[in-house]
């Protein structure tokens, strides 16, 4: 996957940084693995990370391990590239996923939604994640679950 694929987001908008807050998400990603943030007080997961748990107003944090697996529970296409050099981008998908392993705690990421047909996605389709290894930053994206 690289800049210029259909239906992958550009790794040019990818650009990010890890803090101390989010470098084990990072680091996880770097090893195909997802973790999510969860208060050790409550269970509720934060992700993104928060400081203070927005349900108990704990402040102490475990990184859990999810399975990668989800259902989209939002999506939209991106039919207009943000500039001319992006065009060969376009259609892309973006959806929000509501993670598998979270007791339905509102664990949802957005991601860009690969290796499939824009128009024949739906929302409840069962996706997995998948890492792009660049330089410095793995990008996690989801596809259609192989199962
Ligand atoms: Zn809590």
């Amino acid at each position: 996957m690289s800049d210029g694929t259909p239906g992958v987001f550009p790794s040019i908008m990818t650009a990010t940084f890890a803090d101390e807050t989010t470098q084990p998400f990072w680091d996880a990603a770097a090893e195909d693995r997802l973790v999510a943030p969860r208060c050790s007080g409550c269970g509720t997961f934060h992700l993104p990370p928060v400081p203070i748990c927005f349900a108990c107003r704990g402040t102490q944090t475990e990184w859990v391990e999810l399975p990668g697996t989800g259902s989209v529970y939002s999506f939209t296409v991106v039919r207009h590239p943000l500039s001319p050099d992006l065009s060969s981008s376009v259609p892309y998908a973006t959806g929000i996923i509501e993670l598998d392993g979270t007791q339905g705690a509102g664990a949802r990421m957005i991601a860009n939604i690969i290796d499939c047909d824009v128009e024949a996605i739906d929302i409840g389709d069962r996706v997995e994640i998948v890492f792009e290894h660049l330089d410095e930053i793995s990008v996690p994206r989801f596809r259609p679950a192989s199962s």
